[in-house]
């Protein structure tokens, strides 16, 4: 049997985590997904939702690498709180977006430090490494990860992985995405899945539309002409409950059954796993 790819997700909302009942369904933590595949672990961007993840890792010798999508806090905020991090000798390499005007491994050290948290990477792994990328293709193992700037307020990567077993797994946190956008539409094409970015709707999206953020309704058009596999609309708004976001899948699938295709669409929830 072809080993599988797991995917994992342990925080799904954007901006700041929220832990009400009316959202409780989906979950409160912010961004955080596991890929896993043989022995390999990636973790997309370290949101609240990592620590549980850490927990998890914690004593196992597997390799994990990290990338981080962008430093906004939604993003880092559980980096610290990541326990693999302080095991001795653990192999962890946290890949995150660099430019000239703040080069990452500099800007990361210059967050995780006194007076903001006063546990520093000096007390990280040995064997911990810090690479900053811009637009980059990776090896690690048989994995090839790529990364691509997309929209955003602040620079921004969003990530594929290519798998030996052919599958192509998308993987894009913030974004401002725009149904006009040919680049990106190409770059996407017949993924497996597209884990995106969805925190808006069109309402608000027209009020919000420099806030760095995608509306639903475009994600969904775009993935269907696209013709991706699976979408998973992600990065949801600590605003949307459970309610509104139950109601933006039923338009989804009202679109998708309309537009007479075999996307399958769903959101993203806490706990939820994808097996591929
Ligand atoms: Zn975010
Ligand atoms: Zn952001």
């Amino acid at each position: 049997m072809r080993p599988k790819i797991e995917i994992c997700f342990w925080g799904v909302r954007g901006s700041i985590a929220t832990h009400l009942t009316e959202n409780s369904h989906y979950g409160g933590h912010t961004s955080c997904i596991s890929i896993c595949y043989k022995k390999h672990w990636f973790v997309c961007d370290a949101g609240t939702g990592i620590r549980l993840l850490g927990q998890k890792l914690a004593q196992k010798k597997v390799p994990v690498t990290i990338l981080l999508s962008h430093l906004h806090w939604d993003h880092l905020f559980g980096l610290p709180f990541f326990k693999p991090l302080y095991e001795k000798n653990r192999k962890i390499m946290i890949v995150g977006p660099s430019t000239k005007t703040f080069p990452f491994r500099k800007t990361l050290r210059q967050i995780v430090r006194s007076p903001y948290f006063p546990v520093t990477p000096q007390y990280w792994s040995s064997k911990m490494r810090l690479l900053g990328v811009g637009e980059k293709r990776l090896k690690i193992g048989r994995i090839v990860v790529e990364a691509k700037w997309v929209r955003h307020t602040d620079k921004a990567l969003g990530f594929q992985f290519y798998f030996p077993n052919g599958k192509r797994i998308i993987y894009v946190a913030d974004h401002n995405l725009k149904a006009s956008d040919k680049q990106f539409a190409k770059w996407i094409r017949n993924a497996d899945v597209l884990i995106h970015d969805a925190q808006f709707d069109k309402k608000e999206y027209a009020k919000k539309w420099d806030w760095g953020h995608s509306c639903f309704e475009t994600v969904v058009e775009v993935a269907l002409n696209s013709k991706i596999k699976k979408l998973v609309l992600f990065h949801h708004d600590p605003n949307a409950s459970d309610k509104i976001l139950d109601k933006r899948l039923k338009f989804c699938n009202k679109k998708i059954r309309r537009a007479k295709s075999k996307l399958k669409c769903c959101l993203a929830k806490e706990g939820f796993k994808i097996l591929i």
